[in-house]
């Protein structure tokens, strides 16, 4: 199987039929062997029942559905688990993105040997409200992971298969999937200029929220990827710094009313001095973080979820 074409969708009814035909006619003049592979995130409109016409007629179009909606990260992840193509690629259901781009994108993967290839919707069909907002929001995800992408939601990515079995996409985290896949040890990410199309049937599923959910998932993201494994190397760090700052100041308070009452000077009482205050608190704040880290590096060793490493070859064993 050279490919599988995994399709989240949630209540996409007037357009599943017509994008199934699109995929057909451009993997056919290319001849090129397929499955497509959708994800019915919970639909409460028909498009349950588009898409298992689709799958009797075509033993290699699938169909998963899930009893209500996950969410397209939960649904994306699911579809990855059962592909079979040597190359995988994502597009949502809305034809908003173009299956003509299909065998460019292939060739990026099986002839130039990249990992990941993100589509890049350089013009864009969508509203003022939403491609501001987008620009700001790639500009934060370039500085935190490093990738040169310029567009890292784009539904349109092309993975080798070995990716996608390797990534976990979990929460919200399908806006960063090029950021999972270079933690995972994939890092040969390159980005290809799609075309974009404006919606032609049905409404957006995301509202504004999904601005202020990306910046935490970014948030989360970066902490994760490096701390996740020893989190007292953060905390620890700023928790001592901070406790230490804090230590000092009082002490030099101390010691100087000391000072100051042994030479006979003028003094005022300690706790009328605002620096006692800011270094109670700095001292309060620093413990704080400490033990922080000292219990997440105690949950992270009594966890049980095996390590995930990436194995990218095997020798004399069973994959
Ligand atoms: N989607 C999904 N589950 C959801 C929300 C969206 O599977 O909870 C699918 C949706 O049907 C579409 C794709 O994700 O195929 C992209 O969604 P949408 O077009 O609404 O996003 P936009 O293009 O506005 O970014
Ligand atoms: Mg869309």
């Amino acid at each position: 199987m050279d490919l599988s074409v995994v399709i989240p969708l949630y209540n996409e009814e007037e357009s599943l039929a017509e994008l199934h035909a699109w995929i057909d006619r451009v993997t056919a003049e290319n001849s090129i062997s397929r499955e497509i592979i959708f994800i019915d995130d919970g639909s409460t409109d028909s498009s349950w029942s588009v898409i298992s016409g689709l799958c009797q007629k075509d033993s290699n179009t699938k169909g998963i559905r899930f009893r209500r909606n996950h969410g397209k990260s939960a649904a994306l992840n699911v579809g990855f688990k059962e592909t079979l193509g040597k190359v995988v690629i994502t597009m949502d259901a809305d034809l908003q993105d173009s299956p003509d781009e299909i065998p460019s994108l292939m060739a990026k993967i099986t002839d130039e040997g990249f990992d990941l290839v993100s589509g890049w919707k350089k013009k864009r069909y969508d509203p003022i409200t939403k491609t501001v907002p987008t620009k700001l929001f790639n500009w934060a995800a370039r500085k935190v992971s490093g990738i040169y992408l310029h567009d890292f939601n784009c539904g349109l990515k092309a993975y080798a298969n070995d990716v996608v079995h390797n990534i976990e996409v979990q929460g919200e985290m399908h806006r960063y999937i090029p950021i999972l896949a270079k933690n995972a040890g994939f890092g040969k990410i390159t980005e290809k200029e799609v075309q974009h199309r404006k919606r032609k049937f049905g409404v957006t599923k995301f509202g504004w929220e999904r601005f202020v959910n990306g910046y935490l998932d970014l948030i989360t993201l970066s902490f994760v990827s490096r701390f996740s494994k020893r989190p007292m190397h953060f905390f620890g760090l700023y928790g001592s710094l901070v406790f230490i700052l804090g230590f000092f100041s009082a002490l030099s308070i101390g010691v100087l009313k000391l000072f100051r009452l042994k030479t006979g000077m003028d003094t005022i009482l300690v706790t009328d001095n605002p620096w006692f205050y800011i270094s109670l608190s700095c001292m309060m704040i620093g413990t704080i973080l400490f033990v922080t880290g000292f219990l997440a590096e105690l949950i992270v060793r009594s966890s049980t979820k095996k390590e995930q490493y990436t194995i990218s070859e095997k020798l004399n064993l069973n994959a």
